[in-house]
């Protein structure tokens, strides 16, 4: 295993191992860092103007930065993944309105700095919130703008000039026009997730067809062979019996021949259909190609295995498909294996295989199981049909 470097330790600690919180806490950290340099503007102003009351410009730094650290622990500790804003978006900006609000006040004649950082903190907002939020806090930015224009003037005795008038209007503009690409963000976002679905689907349809086979909606060959590798690794581990069963519908190319491509097409359906219905959920039955089929049965002793082969056998017996001039029947022959730990899948199956062949050498609509061992020597019996 690797270890992680220096660098991204630090970047753990102070931004957490959790991708969506770290996400989170690296937001509100930017978030901070801007404060902080704000702060850092107004505290020069502070210092180089004599009109500026400096222990209220320290005063508001420290409640400033301050308010926006505490919400960054906040989000650092995980305790806001539980609610519905978890990167407290509403609240840094109702803080950082707030704080530039005070700021325009105690700047005095550096008061035009303030709506420069007020249109960055509405862009900010804009990719994260929803229309009606950035209305909401676009309102509070112009209220909270306002008073403090009322403000300056009554409490500091400033008079009331274009620039504030100004200043006024620009916050109004950077706030239509936050409103505009907030709008406009979303319709991306709406179009990018309709696209996604739309993915995921044909994703899911090519899988399906990649997986089954279309006529009879059974897994096809492939998918199958996936499938019994991954159930043989399974049955290695747990040492719990795998059986494969090979399956042909007997005479089944007269049925075409009699009755007709569709016809056959029909056939093929209800016999996978029966099959299914008369074994497990868990046995899982693949189209191997044409009329041929492949069961494999998982964790089933050898006697279970007789009991469903000869269910199977009676079902497809038993089964009448309606047709124009009467009723179409069919049977069908099975070799079963057992698969032997150490043996390949592909050996099993040509086992199974074999044992197909037997049965349909001894007359057909029958199963028989292959004899075990490692390879089948040379003309053994069969235990064909106990
Ligand atoms: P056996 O008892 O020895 O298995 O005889 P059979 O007639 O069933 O075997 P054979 O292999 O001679 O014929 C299989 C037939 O299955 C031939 C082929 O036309 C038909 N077949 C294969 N795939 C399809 C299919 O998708 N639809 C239809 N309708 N017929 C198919
Ligand atoms: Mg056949
Ligand atoms: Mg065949």
């Amino acid at each position: 295993m690797r270890h992680p470097s220096r660098r991204q330790r630090l970047r753990d600690v102070i931004l957490s191992t959790d991708p969506r919180r770290a996400t989170l806490v690296g937001m509100a950290l930017l978030a901070l860092l801007l404060m902080v340099s704000s702060a850092g503007v107004m505290l020069l102003v502070a210092h180089a103007s004599t009109a500026v009351d400096r222990p209220a410009v320290h005063w508001w730094a420290a409640l400033s930065v301050g308010g926006l650290a505490v919400m960054a622990a906040f989000i650092r500790s995980g305790a806001t993944l539980q609610l519905r804003d978890p990167s407290l978006t509403l609240p840094q900006m109702a803080w950082t309105i707030t704080s530039g609000a005070v700021a325009y006040v105690l700047a005095g004649e550096a008061r035009g700095l303030v709506p420069s950082v007020l249109a960055m903190i509405l862009f900010f907002g804009t990719f994260g919130l929803t229309v009606a939020e950035v209305i909401g806090i676009g309102t509070y930015a112009l209220l909270a703008f306002a008073c403090a224009i009322g403000a300056a003037t009554r409490f500091r005795a400033d008079p009331l000039g274009y620039l504030d008038t100004a200043y006024a209007l620009m916050v109004v503009i950077v706030l239509v026009g936050c409103i505009a690409l907030n709008l406009r963000i979303h319709r991306i976002r709406a179009r990018l997730q309709q696209q996604r679905e739309a993915l995921a689907q044909a994703l899911d349809i090519n899988r399906e067809l990649a997986t089954r086979d279309e006529l009879t909606g059974l897994l096809n060959r492939r998918a199958m062979l996936d499938l019994m590798q991954l159930e043989h690794r399974r049955s290695l581990r747990s040492g719990r019996p795998l059986l494969l069963a090979q399956l042909d519908i007997d005479h089944f190319k007269p049925i075409n021949d009699q009755h007709g491509h569709a016809m056959g097409d029909r056939a093929l359906q209800a016999f996978a259909g029966t099959v299914r219905a008369s074994v497990r959920d868990t046995d899982v039955l693949a189209r191997w190609g044409g009329e041929e089929f492949v069961l494999m049965l998982c964790d089933t002793p050898l006697d279970d295995a007789r009991e469903l082969l000869e269910r199977v056998r009676l079902a497809v017996e038993a089964l009448e498909i309606p047709h124009a001039t009467g009723t179409l029947r069919m049977s069908v022959s099975a070799g079963v294996a057992l698969h032997m730990a150490g043996d390949t899948v592909v050996h099993t199956l040509e086992r199974a295989d074999q044992a197909l062949y037997t049965a349909k050498a001894l007359g057909r609509n029958r199963w028989v199981v292959a004899p075990s061992g490692p390879r089948p020597a040379a003309g053994p019996p069969l235990n064909a049909r106990v």
